[in-house]
């Protein structure tokens, strides 16, 4: 079976995007292996009229709603590798040898998370060790917060971290801020611990406090940490598709309409935004989706 349209990765970006060439009547398959980047979380924020939903069912409920479509395949796979057939389309393979060739490819399999290596990050991640403020820390609001220094973020980032509760920046033995800096952090009440991190304290997933290495504990109840991220899947390399360095890791580049530099393969969500984030996610495939089917009725 040859899709016009093949979408690697199924949750709010490919969804979204699957979802505008269903409506426009095309075959599309969507292929997903299951592990989107905020399964961590029990709850997303901020997402239209889904706030305080857990990310799974939010991404189920989209699945179901697209597979009322006739024209769509969801396939739960791995795709292993992919090639161009030559200016006609693109063949994939999945995990397990089956193969699947489409018109046009959109890209939409996210980026992987790489939290520093401090004990007691990995278990709490989404849970009381977070990203993005916006997403989760209403929840901790008024507690005292942590930011983990980190060299590639402004350290105005704790700054903004004390508009959710008193605020300390964690240097882990690097040497952190400028004066200048220093005193912007003083006058805005964020206090500054220099001390390496022995690890995270806490009962389960929650967070008691920080070890640092002299013994002292620093109580603080959530930890704002930014990972370096790097595309889930090594498919844009495949296909020689130009890349850009993001503020945490490689965004897949694309122009106004989605498209890669290669011709006819697209691309959506976190794995080409410099702000993660499902419903930019979402916007992001739903744009995608509306170009790809452009451009099978215009060419490209
Ligand atoms: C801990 C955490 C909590 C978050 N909380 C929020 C929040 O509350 N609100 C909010 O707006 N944003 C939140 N985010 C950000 C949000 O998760 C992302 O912006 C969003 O998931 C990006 O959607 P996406 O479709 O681009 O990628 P993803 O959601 O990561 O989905 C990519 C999909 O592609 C699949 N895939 C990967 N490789 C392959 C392959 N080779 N073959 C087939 N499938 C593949 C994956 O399994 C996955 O299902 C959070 C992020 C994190 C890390």
């Amino acid at each position: 079976m040859r899709y016009d349209a093949l979408v690697v990765g199924g949750s709010f970006a490919g969804l979204s995007a699957a979802m505008q060439l269903a409506r426009a009547r095309r075959k599309v398959c969507v292929v997903d292996a299951g592990a989107p980047r905020n399964r961590f979380a029990a709850a997303s924020h901020g997402f239209f009229g889904q706030d305080g939903m857990p990310p799974l069912k939010m991404i189920a409920d989209a699945r179901d709603k697209l597979l009322a479509y006739p024209s769509v395949e969801f396939i739960e796979a791995s795709v292993s590798a992919v090639k161009a057939d030559g200016g006609d389309g693109f063949t994939v393979s999945l995990g397990n040898g089956e193969q699947l060739s489409a018109s046009k490819l959109l890209l939409a399999f996210g980026v992987q998370d790489g939290l520093p290596d401090i004990a007691g990050i990995g278990e709490r991640w989404g849970k009381s060790v977070l990203h993005c403020p916006y997403c989760h820390g209403y929840e901790f609001g008024d507690r005292p917060l942590g930011v983990l220094f980190h060299s590639g973020h402004p350290p105005d980032h704790a700054m903004l971290i004390a508009e959710w509760g008193p605020t300390t920046l964690f240097l882990n033995g690097a040497e952190g801020p400028d004066a200048e800096a220093r005193a912007r952090l003083q006058a805005r009440g964020v206090a500054v611990e220099p001390g390496r991190i022995a690890g995270l304290e806490g009962q389960g997933t929650d967070l008691a406090g920080v070890r640092i290495d002299d013994g002292r504990l620093v109580p603080i109840e959530a930890l704002f940490v930014a990972p370096h991220t790097r595309p889930a899947s090594p498919l844009g390399e495949q296909l020689g598709c130009a890349f850009d360095d993001g503020p945490s890791g490689k965004l897949l580049r694309v122009d106004a309409m989605k498209m890669t530099t290669v011709p006819g393969v697209y691309a959506a969500g976190d794995l080409a935004m410099a702000f993660s984030n499902a419903t930019l996610a979402s916007a992001d495939g739903l744009m995608a989706g509306v170009s790809m089917h452009r451009s099978l009725v215009f060419g490209v």
